[in-house]
């Protein structure tokens, strides 16, 4: 359990949704898996608002109510003239309590054989040519280094591993959603729906949520795009939305953090390398929710590492199954929807006030019928908003 052993098959940096999925995926198939994680707690600090669909979910692991704060029937959205319309399918999704869930990932990858150490950070990669072979860590002020023969980077969006291997990691200022975010105690959330609030002086080019945790507590953020914010702060934005919505709310936690709503890296393998989810962008566009890709992704990298590593042949050519598998499952996926964030992007307050106003009035509304009606001036893009939707009917 605490050994000092320096050679794996492979080593994940990481210990979020994404790498404990790879570290599981390999170490399941039989392969020699150390998973490092930097921090001293793994699910700690949250940087997250939790939500996730429960189909994701169910498709790799049972819920369990010890990581499930609450469940999700729907959605509202709130236009900026204050009106709303709620989007109600059953059994939805989750608010999950996160420090437990990525607990519960990393110790069943734990439990399938991966060798887990906190308190380690990697700190550069070995080469063995231009090929990576190791891993540099710093473990409570020791250096040493791992060997390894892949490298599976899944160590965020502040991702260094995949640099360091030469993998082109930039991410353009559009791309990135500044977010900030509150765990508010005393605010009255409408239990079983997670609210969005859209508008210019809300969240420009980006929206305020609030996710119910418990009866009284929720996730209470905010994620904005630099290119529309006018020199204010997310900070800034987050806490107007409060004092205006939850004035008599008590804050009991904060974070601030940045979610890549891009398309997917151009390069996710390399040879000896692979990256996984926000290291690799693997986020969708327009909810900025990375938790359900981060697992998918997660879970196919451990798997065609472990048929590459069987078959003696981790090169670039052989580990860009991991790529090509992606895009069959999420990836394609993930650039149409990038496409709709963009045009979502640009909408005025009127045209989500006059579809506001229009939904009110209909029986039933689907997310499907906003989009298609919010973007109805746009014929661009109502193709990519029914191929979306196509898609998530799958
Ligand atoms: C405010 C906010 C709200 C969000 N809300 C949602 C939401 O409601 N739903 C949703 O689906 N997504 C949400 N997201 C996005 C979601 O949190 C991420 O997409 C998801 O955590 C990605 O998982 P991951 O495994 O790729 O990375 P992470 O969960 O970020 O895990 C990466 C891990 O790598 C570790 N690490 C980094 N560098 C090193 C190193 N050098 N050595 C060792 N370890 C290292 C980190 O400490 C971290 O534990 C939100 C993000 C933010 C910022």
């Amino acid at each position: 359990m605490f050994s000092k052993k320096e050679a794996f098959d492979v080593v994940v940096v990481g210990a979020g949704p994404g790498g404990s999925m790879a570290a599981w995926a390999a170490a399941e198939r039989g392969l020699d898996v150390l998973m490092i994680e930097k921090d001293r707690e793994i699910g700690v600090p949250v940087r997250c608002a939790e939500g996730v669909g429960a189909d994701v979910i169910q498709r790799f692991i049972d819920p369990d109510p010890h990581w499930i704060s609450s469940e999700i029937q729907g959605v509202r959205i709130y236009a900026p003239s204050g009106d709303s319309v709620a989007f109600t399918e059953e059994g939805m999704g989750y608010v999950l309590e996160r420090r437990v869930f990525d607990r519960a990932l990393a110790n069943r990858a734990g439990q399938a054989g991966t060798e887990v150490r906190v308190s380690t950070c990697a700190t550069g990669l070995e080469f063995n040519e231009d090929r990576p072979c190791g891993v540099k860590i710093l473990t409570r002020g020791t250096e040493s280094t791992v060997r390894c023969k892949v490298v599976i980077a899944a160590d965020g969006v502040e991702s260094r591993v995949a640099r360091w291997a030469g993998i082109k990691t930039m991410i353009a200022l559009r791309d990135l959603e500044v977010t900030s975010q509150y765990l508010l105690d005393n605010v009255t959330t409408d239990k079983g729906y997670c609210e969005f609030f859209v508008g210019a002086d809300v969240a420009p080019g980006g929206y305020a949520w609030v996710f119910p945790k418990t009866d009284k507590t929720g996730n209470v953020g905010i994620g904005v795009c630099g290119r529309y914010t006018r020199k204010r702060s997310s900070t800034d934005y987050l806490h107007s939305f409060i004092e205006g919505r939850f004035p008599e709310s008590t804050p009991l936690a904060m974070v601030v953090g940045s979610v890549p709503v891009a398309a997917t890296l151009d390069d996710i393998v390399g040879d000896a390398i692979m990256v996984v989810g926000d290291a690799a962008h693997q986020v969708n566009p327009v909810s900025g929710g990375g938790i359900g890709t981060a697992m998918i992704a997660g879970e196919i990298a451990g798997r065609v590492c472990a048929e590459a590593i069987r078959d003696g042949d981790v090169s670039r050519d052989r580990l860009h199954r991991y790529r090509k598998e992606w895009d069959q499952t999420y990836g394609n996926h993930q650039k149409r929807v990038y496409k709709v964030k963009e045009a979502i992007q640009k909408l005025k307050d009127e045209t989500y006030n006059a579809s506001a106003a229009k939904l009110m009035n209909k029986a039933s509304p689907t997310l499907r019928d906003m989009f298609m009606t919010v973007l109805r001036h746009q014929p661009g893009i109502i193709f990519d908003v029914v191929k979306m939707f196509a898609f998530m009917k799958k």
